[in-house]
């Protein structure tokens, strides 16, 4: 006659469990009858819960983990970051930042000698932009040059920076869906003409968007998993009227190879100075003397070879 005795105790013990506030559930307590000789005794076992919702709020605290700031356009300032880096995507789709059709009318890239680190797209004051993933607001107001500026920082890491805004919807720490609104586009800051300054950056680091994103109405993630070399971060290997030969690296040793391919070796000719290899090769003078260890006042022999990183 013990099983069904135990049976009802047992089920008395489970609808007993400790009612508490479920966000903040860490744990249960139930009560267990454990046979000790003839008699039952009562013995409180404490069950681990682990809910959605703490994964949730697990995610928000990494991501804020690190250089949360919520005043301050770029808080990583000239933190090093070591190339080539990964960055991956859940998704394989990103919410476009406007309604319409994608018009590009400046790159990522050099522009009237100086570098334009982020992508320019057409729009009409007013429309409304989306983030382009989940993730939490870290910077939602007037910067300079930028205008009014909502910055989002996503689970992955990645930053993407919505600029020259006519009006701001979101604040700083609010948790926004992929496809929220978070302002109105417009022609605030240094801009000539409302359009869509969009910038994606990681660590502080820019971040060539054509490289990550395909700009068409496939609004896709060129692949999940992408490694970024110093080359789609630096807007002087780009310019803003052409679009950049897109190359994509999805493993470590496809980034580094693709380092290799970047540098040539160059023999010394008559008449040739660190200036006009330089000119030639599309090159600067320092990244020569650097790679190679040499200074710039060093005279150069005929047939001397050099490396040049391209
Ligand atoms: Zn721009």
């Amino acid at each position: 006659m013990k099983t069904p005795l135990f049976t009802f105790v047992f089920l008395l013990a489970v609808t007993t469990v400790f009612a508490q506030n479920d966000s903040l559930l860490q744990s249960i307590k139930i009560k267990i009858p454990t046979p000790a000789g003839k008699t039952l005794l009562m013995e409180e076992v404490e069950i681990p819960m682990v809910s959605s919702g703490d994964k949730a709020i697990q995610k928000q605290a990494d991501i804020k983990s690190e250089f949360w700031e919520t005043t301050v356009y770029n808080p990583y300032r000239y933190t090093p970051i070591d190339f080539p880096f990964q960055i991956t995507f859940d998704d394989s789709t990103y919410a476009s930042p406007v309604k319409h059709e994608k018009v590009i009318t400046s790159r990522y890239g050099w522009r009237r000698g100086r570098p334009h680190k982020g992508i320019d797209i057409d729009l009409v004051t007013g429309d409304s932009v989306v983030s382009m993933f989940d993730g939490i607001v870290r910077f939602a107001k007037y910067s300079s040059g930028h205008g009014r500026t909502v910055v989002v920082r996503h689970y992955n890491g990645l930053e993407t920076t919505y600029a020259h805004l006519s009006k701001i919807a979101v604040k700083a720490n609010d948790s926004v869906s992929k496809g929220q609104f978070i302002g109105k586009g417009g022609n605030t800051g240094k801009s000539t003409g409302s359009h869509l300054h969009l910038s994606t950056t990681y660590k502080g680091a820019f971040i060539h968007p054509e490289y990550l994103f395909n700009f068409d109405d496939s609004n896709s993630i060129r692949s999940k998993n992408l490694w970024v070399t110093r080359k789609w971060t630096r807007a002087s290997y780009h310019s803003s009227r052409r679009m950049s030969k897109l190359a994509l690296y999805e493993t470590k040793e496809d980034a580094l190879a693709s380092l290799e391919k970047q540098r040539k070796i160059y023999v010394v000719k008559k008449g040739d100075t660190l200036s006009r290899i330089s000119r030639r090769n599309n090159t600067s003078i320092a990244s020569i003397c650097r790679t190679n260890k040499i200074k710039k006042s060093s005279t150069l022999r005929i047939g001397q070879k050099l490396i040049l990183e391209l």
